[in-house]
Formats: C-alpha cells, structure tokens, sequence
C-alpha cells in the first residue's frame, strides 16, 4: 500500500490526491482521504478504484476541505479474502477522548487478530475487517492524555512490519515499525511537512526531501511546522524489505541514500556477473525489469532492445487479486515485438517469478514470435515464502520456487535457461559490499530466505509451519 499525509497548508487534500497518485503503483484497488477542517470537523471519503478516477473531480474535492489530512491506496494482503469490502478502505477515523483520530498503514500487524479477539471481548465495535483498526482502538482506551501518548501506548501493543501516517484535528503523526521494514519519508512543503511511502510522492507535490522516518521512530508534526521525534519502541538494528529495491518502489524514488533505478540496474549488473549467456539481445519484461535488463546489457555488452511491448493502459497484474484475471492480464499487458525477436536467442529479465504464471506466458508468446532462444534471468532469488509484511505473496504451495528446484522450474517454464540472482549478489547491488550478513541481516528477505524477522504470529496460530 501506499500512504501519504500533509499537515499546514492550505487545501491539504489536493496534496494528498496528488502524492496518492505518485504512489498508485503501490496499490490499485483503493483509496482514501481524511481531512480534518475546524469549521467542519473530519470528512473522509474512500472509494474504489484510481485516484485520479476518484480524486480528481471539484464535487469530490470540495467535500475534503481542512489544511491537514492524510491518503492511502490499497492493495489488499491481510484478512481480506478476494474482493474488498469499502469498509476496509483506508484510511480509519474514530472520534473518541480528545476529539479522535484517523489513521493509514502500510504493512501488516502480525498479532491484530489476536488484539482484535481481546479488543472486542473488551467491548470495542470495530467497523473495519482492517488490521489497522485495532490501533484506533488501542488509542481510544489508552488512559494517557494527548493523543501522541496515546499512540505509543498502542503501538507498544502491535507486532508487525507497518509504516503509519495518521492524524489528530491538528498533529499529524508518522510511525516506522520498531525494524523498519517498510518506507516512510518526511518533506517540507512551503511552511509544512508531508509524509510518504516514498520520495516520489514528494515530488510530484514539490516538497523537498527532508530525511527517512527512521526504523522504530515516531513523528508528530504540528500544525506550526514544529516536528517532534519519539521512540515509542525498543531500539533494534533495522531490517528494510529488500524487495523494495527490487520491486515495489517506482525506480525514480530514493530509498536509503540510493536511486532504485541505480540499485536495479546494479542488480542487473550482478546478474550478468552471476549467469552469464551468448545471446543476441537482452529485453526487459516491462516496466518491472527494465532497469535490471539495462544493467544486464551494460554489463555483458549484448545489445539491450524492447522485445516486448506494454500496454499503458492496464495496471499491474499481480496486484489483480483472481487467478483468472491473472492469468488474461499478461496477454492484456504484454505483446511481443515480433520483427524484432524473430530468429534471435533472446534474454529476458524480469523482477521475480512468484506463481510462474507471467513467465511461463511471455515464453509462449516469444517462442510464438520465432525467437531461436529464450534464457531468462531473474533479479531477485527465488521466491520460496510468502510475505506477511504487506506485499501479496500467495500460500506459500503456490509459490512456484517453494515446491520445485531451479532446474525443475526451467523445466516447468520450459526455456533454455533460468537463473535468479543470489541472495550475496542481491545484497551487494543494494550497496552491502560484503554480501548478506548471514549472523545479522542486513534486510528482511523472508520471501527468499525464509527468516522471518518478525515471528508471523496470527499465522502461526492459523497453522503456518516455517
Ligand atoms: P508470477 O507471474 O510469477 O506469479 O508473478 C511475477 C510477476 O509479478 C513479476 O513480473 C512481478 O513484476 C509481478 N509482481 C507484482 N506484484 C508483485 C509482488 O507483490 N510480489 C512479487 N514477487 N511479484 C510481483
Ligand atoms: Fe519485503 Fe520479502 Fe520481507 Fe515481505 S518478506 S517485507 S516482500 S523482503
Ligand atoms: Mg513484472
């Protein structure tokens, strides 16, 4: 998901559709806005769909007034079974001591349906099948009295990998999970602050980047510009989600002092190294291994060239919760440049190979298009286990490298050769030059190592063997 919030300008609203519309990559299926005005109190509106289908027209906006607010854009992981529902749209406002709060997350609180089953048997009445409720509701019991306090309170009580923008009539609050597995960064506009879950965001509203959140580091930034920094939980070295530089983080964003375009195309670079092959070209499976297919051509020295084509006008597949969606959405997205490939041995680089679904069809259209060869590289490791920390991995059963060894997966995707990065290499092109720290990672790499640093807890309940 992606989350953004903004706090002493005027018409804040506006500045959160724009930093939402940075993040759309980040989650498609939703979004929201909360504002809060003292002549009108909070006003929320959450809607399905893009932001700029949603947050766009004057009727909308007019309704959002307030010179602080807070946004999010959904992508549903947790709880959420297919579809859903508006009520678990973010971002969550509850009016409670002290005039309330609304609040969006980014991640995923490990143990919230066992703070759920408690918060409820005390009495609590959720609205939401949202992890990210429980926190509303931790703050409105918490005895403390202001509202920050009563945010430390509460996050003492959640486990997880989160980042959290929220708001008060007139604080904005931003929050790093204690590891700091997923991104948050603070800007200033004109004479306010933004949040967001990354610099692109801060872009696009012209707010200079200020600095990250940092691992474990709670913000509360008031309406006067004063920038207060808390640390609600107990230190720990941090453990960024190394999938960001991979994946998720749009390449123009910068994420611990380092362009993830740079990173990508490093990455592609390592893989050149790592799995070298005679070929005639090397093509990107687009947009999300354009950068590590560019680092792969300068490297090896074979010629770079745009084998396949994207539509514009379709958006993610992965982020389509269906199979069968998914399973039509490759051919809606990607089509061969067929004059271009015919005859040649090509290799093609791609992000990850999660289900195989996306691999498996863009081998049949190339093979279709005449293509003497086709080698695929991968720039990250195989994806062996699901994610509880935010991005929508499948059962781990599902998962393509979880059941089956390289070679049965070249097999399976029936191409000439398949190799991923190694996890050394991954971490060396990230800027780690001694590779992974094997006593003390550097990062969260669970879905390639297996090593969850924060234990799955509602999961393990549910019978998830690690
Ligand atoms: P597959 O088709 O193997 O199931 O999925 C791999 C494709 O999904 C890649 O092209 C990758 O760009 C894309 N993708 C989109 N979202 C995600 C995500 O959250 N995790 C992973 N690993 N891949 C994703
Ligand atoms: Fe990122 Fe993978 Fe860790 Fe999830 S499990 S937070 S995707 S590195
Ligand atoms: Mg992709």
């Amino acid at each position: 998901c992606g989350i953004f919030g903004v706090n002493g300008v005027s018409t804040a609203a506006n500045f959160v559709a724009l930093g939402l519309h940075a993040l759309q990559h980040r989650g498609q299926e939703a979004g929201g806005i909360v504002v809060h005005d003292p002549e009108h109190g909070f006003n929320s509106a959450r809607r399905f769909g893009y932001v700029r289908d949603n947050f766009t027209s004057q009727a909308v906006m007019d309704t959002l007034p307030g010179p602080i607010a807070i946004g999010h854009v959904r992508y549903s992981t947790a709880g959420s079974k297919g579809a859903t529902a508006i009520r678990d749209v973010q971002p969550f406002f509850g009016e409670f001591a002290m005039g309330g709060a609304a609040i969006a997350h980014n991640g995923n609180i490990t143990n919230a349906e066992e703070l759920r089953r408690e918060l409820i048997e005390r009495g609590s009445i959720f609205q939401s099948s949202s992890d990210s409720e429980c926190i509303i509701h931790l703050m409105a019991r918490s005895l403390q009295k202001n509202i920050p306090e009563r945010m430390k309170d509460a996050l003492r009580r959640v486990e997880g990998a989160f980042s959290v923008v929220a708001m008060t009539r007139t604080k904005l609050i931003g929050v790093r999970d204690a590891l700091g597995v997923r991104p948050l960064v603070l800007g200033r506009i004109g004479d306010g602050y933004a949040l967001a879950s990354e610099t692109c965001a801060l872009d696009i509203i012209g707010a200079e980047f200020v600095r990250e959140i940092e691992p474990g580091e709670m913000v509360v930034i008031s309406s006067t510009g004063e920038v207060t920094s808390h640390r609600p939980f107990e230190q720990k070295p941090s453990r960024f989600c190394i999938f960001e530089h991979v994946y998720f983080s749009r390449p123009d964003s910068i994420l611990g002092g380092r362009s993830v375009y740079e990173t990508r195309e490093n990455i592609g670079r390592e893989l050149a190294k790592e799995a070298p092959v005679e070929a005639d070209l090397v093509c990107p499976v687009p947009d999300s291994g354009t950068p590590a297919a560019i680092g792969f051509s300068l490297q090896s020295g074979i010629p770079y060239a745009m084998g396949i084509i994207r539509n514009q006008y379709m958006g993610r597949t992965f982020i389509e919760p269906s199979e069968q969606v998914r399973n039509l959405g490759v051919r809606l997205k990607l089509n061969v440049n067929r004059a271009l490939i015919r005859g040649k041995r090509v290799i093609l680089v791609d992000d990850s190979v999660v289900r195989g679904t996306t691999s498996r069809k863009i081998k049949e259209m190339i093979l279709d298009a005449g293509a003497a060869e086709v080698h695929f590289r991968i720039a990250s490791p195989p994806t062996a286990w699901p994610c509880f920390y935010g991005v929508d991995t499948p059962q781990r059963e599902k998962l393509l490298a979880a059941t089956m060894s390289e070679e049965e997966m070249r097999t399976h995707l029936g191409v000439d050769s398949l190799k991923f990065i190694s996890l050394d290499g991954l971490y060396r092109a990230v800027g780690e030059a001694n590779g992974r720290d094997a006593k003390a990672p550097q990062y969260c790499d669970a879905c390639f190592s297996g090593e969850y640093p924060v234990a799955p807890r509602d999961k393990l309940a549910q019978g998830f063997q690690l």
